[in-house]
């Protein structure tokens, strides 16, 4: 799998990459939290210890060195002599920035996004793994939706769907899933509880797949029943948010603009101060990366960036909704990576 060019500041004349999704995206190795990435503009190096002596040349495009972390830091002095060398400030620890400049002459410098910036626009190849991980999901909803009824526990539901996700060859659940019930709908980030979904409630259900190391990213909201006139209304406002932010989507736009259309939905309908995050964000080996759609987001759409959009209402001590979309943005406008029934779903 190819990458994208790596920008490393001018002020620097390599980049230590010790975040894992950096250096899996670097380097293709499956365990990026036992090693770094020394980048280089002329290439880089995948330091592993000895547990990963066999696995990791066979995985990673780049060079392999086998090091002993144990003995110190020393394995990088040869390799950053005198460099000016820069760390991920976001990532690494003080104690360890502390060890590297005790074990090598190189100058340390921090470092924000320079990786991550490479990420935002996937190749073909990781669309296809973010798409592979988007079916499965379509495929669990029409699954757990059978589920779903008066008197089902919020916690069974996130259960089967991830056990079924697994045997259907997800490498795992894309994040905590969400299942958060009649009034746990107002809490945007209600991880599946002990509660018992009951009759008249919104059920809003979170979740994703991973497939080849990269995620998926969707919501649905469904009616168990007939509801309260509010909860109607505010699915109807979510949906007409969303819709609108799915029309104005395209190479580009601003974030901060798409942002704004789904939000001027919301506050039309009198509701601007209950939707309390922001519309958006990338997807791909973190469920939540660059780029980020909020108000005062500096990103703009380029074609192969995959984002979500997910507007949502929440409304303390009556509920919630959120609808959300996993799209891929094209050369002329975006295609949905996730494909299941959206509108009013009354089981
Ligand atoms: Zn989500
Ligand atoms: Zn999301």
């Amino acid at each position: 799998m190819n990458v994208n060019r790596i920008e490393l500041p001018q002020s620097t004349d390599a980049l230590l990459v010790t975040k894992p999704e950096n250096v899996r995206y670097l380097s293709g190795f499956t365990a990026p939290e036992d090693a770094w990435v020394l980048w280089r503009p002329e290439g880089g190096l995948l330091l592993t210890d000895a547990r990963y002596a066999e696995q990791a040349p066979a995985e990673s495009r780049l060079p392999v060195e086998i090091v002993n972390p144990r003995e110190g830091r020393g394995f990088l002095e040869p390799h950053v002599r005198g460099l000016r060398v820069g760390y991920e400030a976001g990532h690494l620890p003080c104690a360890e920035l502390e060890r590297l400049g005790e074990a090598t002459t190189a100058r340390w410098q921090a470092t924000a996004g320079i990786v991550e910036k490479a990420r935002t626009v996937k190749t073909s190849e990781e669309i296809a793994r973010i798409r592979a991980a988007a079916e499965l999901a379509d495929r669990g909803f029409a699954f757990v939706l059978e589920l779903l009824r008066a008197g089902a526990r919020e916690r069974d539901l996130a259960l089967e769907l991830e056990f079924w996700l697994r045997k259907q060859g997800a490498e795992g659940p894309a994040f905590d899933f969400i299942v958060a019930s009649g009034p746990r709908g107002a809490l945007p980030h209600g991880v599946a509880s002990d509660k018992v979904i009951e009759a008249g409630e919104l059920v809003t259900l979170d979740f994703g797949a991973i497939v080849g190391g990269y995620r998926s990213d969707m919501t649905r909201t469904v009616a168990v029943g007939s509801v309260a006139p509010e909860l109607r209304r505010i699915f109807d406002v979510t949906l007409a948010a969303l819709e609108a932010a799915l029309e104005a989507a395209r190479p580009g736009v601003r974030a901060r603009e798409l942002d704004a259309v789904a939000r001027g939905v919301i506050e039309e309908a009198g509701y601007g101060e209950r939707f309390v995050h922001s519309l958006g964000h990338g997807v791909g080996l973190e469920i939540h990366e660059a780029p980020f759609l909020h108000r005062s987001s500096e990103d703009v759409l380029e074609p192969g960036m995959v984002v979500t959009l997910e507007p949502g209402i929440y409304v303390p001590g009556v509920g919630g909704v959120r609808i959300e979309e996993l799209v891929v943005v094209t050369a002329s406008g975006i295609v949905l990576l996730s494909h299941s029934p959206r509108s009013w779903t009354e089981v």
